[in-house]
């Protein structure tokens, strides 16, 4: 979306904070024997509690053959994105990273981030992983000034993950948000400087770097969602919506 008023900005800017509520209880939630569907249903709550929707729930994205059936995507170590922590539900362990992401709408306004954490102590090669990642979403938001295009958020966030040695799963990538929780223009994670849409203030996009240890090639598991990586080597994602402004973008979802 574009905003187009102050108090749609406000609503935004609202829900942003509320999602990074809700992360930041998920992320103190973490822990070795935790399962999948707790962390689902915590996030279920506290979204509830604050009057506001969840967003994935019940979505059909572009491709899908059902409706997503839980709150909260949790994607654990080779699982790249969109794992559903209620279906077959997992239990967290020592070692694991795990992917959260979540989307809310509060006043009519859809926001969307995810974070992925350690659960206790994890390889360095893991730590290193989640580190280049976040990274490359600070690169991206860096890059997402009006007047830029949407390549050069694409060129900054693909050039972190692969100078550090990793790869960019191609397939997935950012998006416009806030009408709608997917819409256009779609923020590939890696590209050319000066290329693809003007940005212009007043948008709002999700932007995610999605990152793979090993040769980045995907699968999509027999649930129709779960997207894992075919060498079964480890995936890191994190996201956050912004608004752009002049000078830099503001961090909706901080
Ligand atoms: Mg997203």
């Amino acid at each position: 979306m574009t905003i187009r008023n102050e108090t749609e900005k406000e609503n935004l800017i609202e829900g942003g904070k509320r999602l990074a509520a809700v992360l930041r209880a998920l992320r103190a939630k973490v822990a070795p024997g935790v399962t999948t569907e707790e962390l689902d249903d915590l996030a279920e709550q506290m979204i509830r509690d604050g009057g506001d929707d969840p967003c994935f729930l019940g979505y059909t994205p572009e491709g899908a053959q059902r409706p997503y059936p839980a709150t909260l995507c949790v994607s654990i170590n080779d699982e790249i994105v969109h794992g559903i922590p209620n279906e077959s539900v997992k239990v967290l362990k020592e070692g694991d990273i795990v992917g959260l992401d979540l989307g809310l709408r509060h006043e009519g306004i859809i926001v969307d981030a995810a974070i992925t954490v350690p659960v206790g102590k994890v390889s360095e090669e893991k730590m290193r992983l989640m580190r280049v990642t976040e990274d490359a979403l600070t690169a991206g938001i860096a890059a997402a000034v009006p007047g830029n295009h949407v390549g050069d958020i694409s060129h900054a966030i693909g050039e972190a993950i692969e100078r550090a040695g990793f790869k960019v799963v191609k397939e997935l990538g950012g998006h416009g948000v806030g009408d709608l929780v997917h819409e256009e223009p779609f923020i590939s994670n890696y590209g050319h400087p000066g290329t693809g849409e003007l940005l212009e203030e007043g948008m709002v996009l999700a932007l995610e770097p999605i990152s793979s240890a090993g040769k980045a090639v995907v699968v999509l598991a027999p649930d129709g969602y779960t997207f894992r990586t075919k060498d079964g080597s480890s995936s890191a994602h994190f996201e956050h919506t912004i608004l752009l402004e002049a000078p830099r973008a503001r961090i909706i979802t901080a």
